[in-house]
């Protein structure tokens, strides 16, 4: 599928980001109190980030968490762009959030992956913002939703603004994981092959939510070719009122941008070239070999048709995955991944059964 072109200016055009590559938004995940938002911002300042976060509005889970300041915070930021010379950035969720945004000069406003998620407040964001043409980000929604994610940035284009960004947060699941947001890179990815024009931004603070991880999942988003970074960043971790796990120093933000490496983006040379011939052979053979296995997989849904057998047989389904796992442990290929491939492969080899069997599909 392929999104309509959208009139999107390019982010070094935006007048907002001076280096070049990657852009940085910093700042604290809340803006909690006047001495906290300006010293956060003499530290960044003094590092060279020219884009200073704080949330004002804070969506939270539950009720009595630390829910933003307010309005008032708004007035500490401008403070920080007066005295910092800061351009700065924060959370809007809704028509008000935007005028108040507007009032206190706001230079950027992203939308939270709560409101992407709901069209109605994108919208009324969206014509709150006519004619005015601000920069707005916008974070993928909380589910991996990527027509969501292209509605909401097609909903601010049609409104006419056209400094449009992307922001990857990451996406929630359920359980016990790594992440506090599982990356799912593919989606950011995908979402630049619909909309080559559009920058994406990663955040790796709200995927990673420990201050541990946000390093590896910066370079990773550099590899990746992302526009820029959001991290969060806070004078006192420790002690913030919200996210504390995973904001940095502005020192350590420094320390990390210096060791990030930035590989070349196009692999054009010819050692390069070789092996990606290799690749497209070794492509073409597995491809030759689904199309096998799929064409045996059909033979056996016509012997479970004549015979009345269940397609899917939970025995013969364990087997094959415990193949599969012996088979990694020995290969050294990591077992999670190939369950995932083989668990779409059977599934595949499962609905073409079930075409044959209900009389779908005849042979
Ligand atoms: C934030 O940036 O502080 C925030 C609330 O992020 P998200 O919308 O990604 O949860
Ligand atoms: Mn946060």
């Amino acid at each position: 599928m392929s999104t309509r072109e959208l009139d999107i200016i390019p982010l070094y055009d935006w007048g907002m980001f001076t280096e070049p590559r990657p852009s940085v938004v910093a700042g604290p995940c809340s803006a909690e109190t006047e001495e906290q938002v300006m010293e956060t911002a003499k530290g960044l300042r003094e590092m060279g980030i020219n884009v200073y976060r704080a949330g004002i509005w804070k969506p939270r889970t539950h009720p009595g968490s630390f829910e933003g300041v307010g309005s008032e915070g708004l007035r500490w930021m401008q403070r920080a762009k007066k005295e910092y010379g800061l351009k700065i950035a924060t959370e809007v969720a809704s028509e008000k959030h935007v005028f108040e945004c507007l009032k206190f000069g706001v230079d950027l406003v992203w939308l939270g992956a709560r409101t992407t998620a709901n069209p109605f407040l994108v919208q009324e964001i969206a014509d709150a913002l006519k004619d005015t043409d601000i920069p707005v980000l916008v974070k993928n929604p909380v589910n991996p939703d990527l027509e969501l994610w292209i509605g909401a940035i097609e909903r601010l284009s049609n409104a006419g603004l056209s400094r449009l960004g992307a922001i990857h947060r990451g996406f929630s699941s359920y359980g016990e994981k790594c992440f506090r947001n599982a990356p799912q890179w593919q989606l950011p990815l995908e979402l630049r092959r619909r909309i080559p024009e559009l920058p994406i931004i990663c955040d790796p603070s709200h995927i990673a939510g420990k201050r541990e991880l946000v390093m590896s999942l910066s370079q990773q988003a550099m590899d990746l070719n992302f526009d820029g970074l959001m991290i969060e960043t806070h004078c006192n971790p420790v002690c913030a009122w919200s996210d504390s796990r995973q904001q940095v120093t502005p020192d350590e933000l420094m320390l990390m941008l210096d060791r990030i490496v930035h590989r070349t983006a196009v692999a054009d040379n010819n050692e390069v070239s070789l092996f990606r011939r290799q690749i497209d052979d070794i492509d073409d053979t597995l491809m030759e070999l689904i199309a096998k296995r799929m064409a045996v997989a059909k033979e056996i849904g016509e012997v479970k048709r004549e015979k009345g057998l269940a397609v899917f047989q939970a025995r013969r389904y364990n087997e094959t995955m415990q193949r599969c796992d012996e088979y990694c442990r020995c290969a050294g290929l990591d077992a999670e991944v190939m369950k995932e491939i083989f668990e779409v492969i059977h599934s595949e080899s499962i609905r073409l059964q079930l075409d044959i069997v209900n009389g779908n599909i005849t042979k």
